[in-house]
């Protein structure tokens, strides 16, 4: 169960926390707030691919920049870049702590720098695993638990994936090469944060 105060130390940063049962209810929701003349930028997350977002909007009629679209690497690289100019960017988090920050780290960077400073509206899908107390255990969170499992879904081999943990290693294959940490936002709810009474993602 959330602790619904996180509603208010968010709000205390300029980001609008939404609770939602269940991944459809949260979808129902997008689906209004986004008008079907908009563009969308999807950032990669294992809880958008579970509520199938991307198909959803596509169907409709909204243009989607989704790097999971892409035929080969070269448009995959076309597609990041245009997701950052779209008027939404829709994506999951790695972590977010009570008090208020947002954490994630990037192979690329992509994704962070969508969230830092790219499209005018983000909005942010997690489940309520993804909460920790503090910076300190986001950060934990992100390097050992979400940095080996996203490795391993991608095909990549860092040393996270066979031991389990960080040791911040200088592999070839690291995954995490851009950690971003959210304290705050300028703008007054560009960032909506819609928190799941669920597990979900890494
Ligand atoms: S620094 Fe290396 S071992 Fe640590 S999380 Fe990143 S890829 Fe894994």
């Amino acid at each position: 169960m959330v602790d619904l105060r996180i509603k208010e130390n968010f709000k205390e940063k300029n980001i609008e926390v939404s609770f939602f049962k269940n991944l459809s209810e949260a979808k129902l929701q997008i689906l209004k707030l986004i008008n079907i003349n908009d563009t969308v930028g999807i950032g990669h997350s294992g809880t958008l691919q579970a509520m199938d977002i991307t198909n959803e909007l596509i169907l409709r009629g909204n243009i989607v920049f989704d790097k999971e679209l892409a035929k080969d690497k070269e448009e995959c690289k076309v597609i990041k870049k245009k997701a950052l100019l779209t008027d939404w960017y829709i994506t999951g988090s790695n972590a977010i702590s009570f008090d208020g920050k947002i954490v994630n780290v990037d192979h690329s960077g992509n994704r962070v720098a969508a969230i830092n400073f790219g499209p005018d509206k983000v909005i942010i899908v997690v489940g309520q695993n993804k909460i920790t107390n503090n910076l300190e255990e986001a950060i934990s969170r992100v390097k050992n638990i979400a940095c080996p499992k996203n490795a391993k879904r991608a095909g990549f081999n860092p040393p996270c994936v066979t031991l389990n943990k960080c040791v911040d290693c200088k592999s070839k294959e690291r995954v995490c090469n851009c950690l971003s940490i959210i304290e705050g936002q300028v703008g007054k709810d560009r960032i909506k944060l819609f928190i799941i009474d669920d597990d979900l993602g890494f």
